[in-house]
């Protein structure tokens, strides 16, 4: 059969909540930070109904999963981004759709002070802790943080679909290596990333 002839291949997106139980703080919290808490529930529909609109894939909202605590740093009161990633696999286990965690604490990886979402191909994770505006001493804003974690939602799926950085800074697949980079590109794709997307998702990744 030709390609021209198959049924488009429906991209899946996992939204998997990272969320630790109320009352819970991971042992030995040195540095004052918060360790997260559950993800706010309205973000999370915001983010399914914002990411619907972007990708033309079904979006499943997950229960809420603890962190996993052996990810947790204690010195640094962070998690270890890379471990929860790899931890999504095993939550989502669905062929062909892809994880995408969200937690409320804050996340590093070996050689970051902090990330804001890490990827691999096939799996992607945020945090929104330092997506508040209250985060950088700024008022709250529902509609900046919304477009924030929408921003880095989108990059890190981007680069779970195969996608690299792109060196236009308006394009959500440019690094952000502070909040006025995500505030500034937003979470749009540039016409060549789009191309690119159409035609990983086409091809199956
Ligand atoms: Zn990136
Ligand atoms: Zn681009």
């Amino acid at each position: 059969m030709a390609p021209g002839n198959r049924e488009p291949a429906r991209l899946r997106i996992a939204l998997v909540p990272l969320g630790e139980p109320a009352g819970h703080q991971p042992e030995g919290e040195p540095t004052g930070r918060s360790p997260g808490g559950e993800v706010d529930s309205a973000i999370l529909s915001a983010l399914r109904d914002d990411l619907a609109g972007i990708f033309a894939a079904g979006i499943e909202l997950y229960p809420s999963v603890p962190p996993g605590q052996k990810h947790f740093v204690k010195e640094r009161g962070q998690y270890l981004a890379d471990g929860l990633l790899e931890d999504l696999s095993a939550i989502v286990s669905e062929p062909g759709t892809i994880p995408l965690g969200i937690t409320a604490a804050d996340l590093f990886s070996p050689g970051m002070n902090f990330v804001f979402g890490i990827a691999n191909r096939g799996r992607a994770l945020i945090s929104v802790f330092r997506l508040r505006p209250e985060f950088h001493g700024e008022a709250t804003s529902p509609v900046a943080f919304r477009r924030r974690v929408l921003t880095e939602a989108v990059h890190e799926l981007g680069h779970a679909l195969g996608l690299a950085h792109c060196e236009y800074p308006g394009c959500v697949m440019y690094f952000s290596n502070w909040i006025g980079d995500t505030d500034r590109k937003g979470p749009g794709f540039c016409y060549r990333c789009a191309r690119a997307l159409e035609r990983r998702i086409a091809t199956g990744g």
